[in-house]
């Protein structure tokens, strides 16, 4: 019964956050069966590392006396995550950020808590994990609430936050309304290292922009415009879903963004419905790239669109 329970929950955190991390067609895809997937560990280099299994890549920093750990993934895959970590380092996990509310990104938080971390997140992930979240404009669904534990024990509102654990930084930097309201993207200056979350995936795919719960297209771009300050040729990016990215992928990622917005924003000036835009297909050459299939054509359109419409 326990199992069944666990099971149930985490199809249903996995549904809402692959729907809300990629594309709608994502929320069609059957359960993963959790016993067969392994975590990749990646070496970044001065001792931070990549882990990729299934839902958001994880970034672990080690320092002299703790771990920082970025995103949590998914409950079920918490032992086997565990197990990746201790063969990094033998330390404890001191501090976990969660880039943003969704289910395949902090759905290890409880059991992270419970052996001892402290999450730390921008507050509005907080108040969407104690309460769930909104319906995704798109697919329809809405994340269930955190079970007991998994709601961050610290939290910052805006700005840039400083954490570090045995001499290791984590600048936590909040971008305000872009792939949701509580987006934090993390830079680690030692390794030259920049977590992006869910405002950017390197699979050459539309990312989600979950408008519902105050995402936007104008703050996506704004965290890009950021990293591309902060980052050079050397850059390791680990973004939300997807390989290991470079700064030129950033700038192509950007570029696409910045086009998306400049051709749906004049629709939206010109009064047009979100039917008429939808219609009219604005993001036609673009779709041939960037989309999977015409029904995430379609959803980006319309979550550029509904960015303008946000109460
Ligand atoms: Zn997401």
């Amino acid at each position: 019964m326990h199992k069944t329970t666990i099971a149930a929950l985490a199809a249903a955190m996995l549904c809402a956050g692959a729907a809300l991390c990629t594309t709608p067609a994502m929320a069609q895809q059957p359960q993963p069966d959790w016993d067969k997937i392994q975590i990749k560990t990646t070496d970044l280099g001065n001792k931070t590392y990549m882990l990729e299994g299934q839902g958001g890549n994880i970034t672990v920093a080690v320092g002299t006396d703790g771990l920082i750990v970025v995103d949590t993934q998914f409950a079920p895959l918490y032992d086997k995550i565990k197990a990746a970590i201790a063969a990094i380092s033998p330390l404890p996990v001191k501090y976990v950020i969660n880039t943003h509310f969704h289910g395949d990104h902090t759905g290890g938080n409880a059991n992270f808590q419970k052996d001892g971390a402290t999450v730390i997140a921008q507050d509005n992930i907080r108040l969407r994990l104690a309460a769930g979240g909104n319906k995704n404009g798109t697919s329809g669904v809405a994340q269930p609430k955190a079970p007991e534990g998994g709601v961050p024990k610290e939290t910052y509102t805006g700005g840039v936050k400083v954490i570090e654990v045995g001499g290791r930084k984590a600048e936590l930097h909040h971008v305000y309304n872009a792939h949701t309201d509580g987006d934090t993207w993390v830079y680690f200056p030692d390794a030259n290292v920049i977590c992006t979350g869910d405002v950017m995936n390197n699979r050459h795919r539309y990312q989600q922009v979950d408008f519902a719960n105050g995402g936007d297209i104008r703050g996506m771009i704004r965290a890009t415009d950021e990293w591309l300050k902060v980052a050079n040729n050397d850059t390791k990016v680990v973004v939300g879903h997807g390989p290991l990215a470079k700064r030129s992928d950033v700038a192509e990622f950007h570029a696409m963004l910045v086009t998306a917005r400049e051709r749906i924003e004049k629709l939206v000036n010109e009064g047009k419905s979100e039917a008429e835009v939808v219609a009219a297909k604005p993001l036609a050459d673009l779709d041939a790239k960037w989309a999977a299939n015409e029904g995430a054509a379609t959803a980006f359109t319309r979550m550029v669109y509904n960015s303008f419409k946000r109460s």
